[in-house]
Order: C-alpha cells, then sequence, then structure tokens
C-alpha cells in the first residue's frame, strides 16, 4: 500500500495490508469510520477557528450546535477541550501564579519589614528582584489564565 494521510488522525503513514493506520490503529477503509473522523475533524477546525478569534470554548461550542454538528459529537470534542484547559490551567498556576505570589509575599514583607525595623537608623532593603519577578511572574499567569477559558 501506497503512503496515505490517515483521515482519522491526519498522519502520513502506510496502512497494513488490511487497511489499519499504524498511528491510530483504525482502519482507513471502513467508510462510515472515515465519515465520522471527517466531521470530528472539522468540528474541531471550527472550534479552533473561533477560540483563535478570541471567543471561549463555551461560545464556540454553543456555537456549534448551530451548524450541521450533532449533540453527542460536540460533548464528545467538548469534553476533550474542557480537560485540555483544565490542565493547562493547572500548569499556568503552578509555573506562574504560585511562585509569582510566593516571591511577591516574600519580598514585599522582607522589604516592608526592614523598613519598619530599620527606620530609626534611616534604611532599609527594598528587594528588588523578588518582587519585580513575583509581579511579573503573577501578572504574566493572570494573562495567560484569561486567555486560557
Ligand atoms: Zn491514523
Amino acid at each position: 500500500m501506497d503512503i496515505i494521510d490517515c483521515p482519522h488522525c491526519e498522519g502520513r503513514v502506510i496502512p497494513n495490508a488490511s487497511g489499519i493506520c499504524p498511528s491510530c490503529q483504525k482502519n482507513v477503509n471502513d467508510l462510515a469510520l472515515v465519515a465520522q473522523s471527517r466531521k470530528l475533524l472539522s468540528l474541531r477546525a471550527e472550534i479552533n477557528q473561533r477560540r483563535l478569534a478570541g471567543m471561549s470554548l463555551k461560545s464556540a461550542l454553543k456555537a456549534m450546535t448551530a451548524e450541521q454538528f450533532d449533540h453527542a459529537m460536540i460533548q464528545q470534542v467538548g469534553a476533550e477541550y474542557e480537560r485540555d484547559l483544565a490542565m493547562y490551567s493547572f500548569e499556568v498556576k503552578k509555573f506562574y501564579l504560585v511562585p509569582g505570589i510566593a516571591a511577591l509575599v516574600i519580598g514585599l514583607t522582607v522589604t516592608i519589614g526592614s523598613m519598619l525595623y530599620l527606620q530609626r537608623i534611616g534604611t532599609g532593603i527594598i528587594w528588588h528582584g523578588m518582587v519585580v519577578y513575583g509581579l511579573l511572574s503573577t501578572l504574566t499567569g493572570l494573562v495567560k489564565l484569561y486567555h486560557a477559558r
């Protein structure tokens, strides 16, 4: 058999003698299954297009019910997207918000604490680096979370 674009997973593959894609294990000759996969691919493309245009996942999914896609398919794809979104939000919180807020708290505590304590001799430590890092990391995290919806 020749190299083809798998209609299910879109990979460049050489199916085996019975038409099974080595990548996704689906039959490239099963016409009903191919039709189903094409619908799923175009549903994902429609959703991606709307989300790139700034629409939230919820609104994009709602817009799909007005198109030719059936309810079960929208629910299936919606669940996949929601899983990805939840995972992404978790990563953003873990790598930006938590360290950012921690740095802010520590940086500001040291800065304000040392200024109050050392006020009487007219000096204090301003922990610039920590505060700036904390602020940037927190803001980056918030912007990322805002866009992940
Ligand atoms: Zn495949």
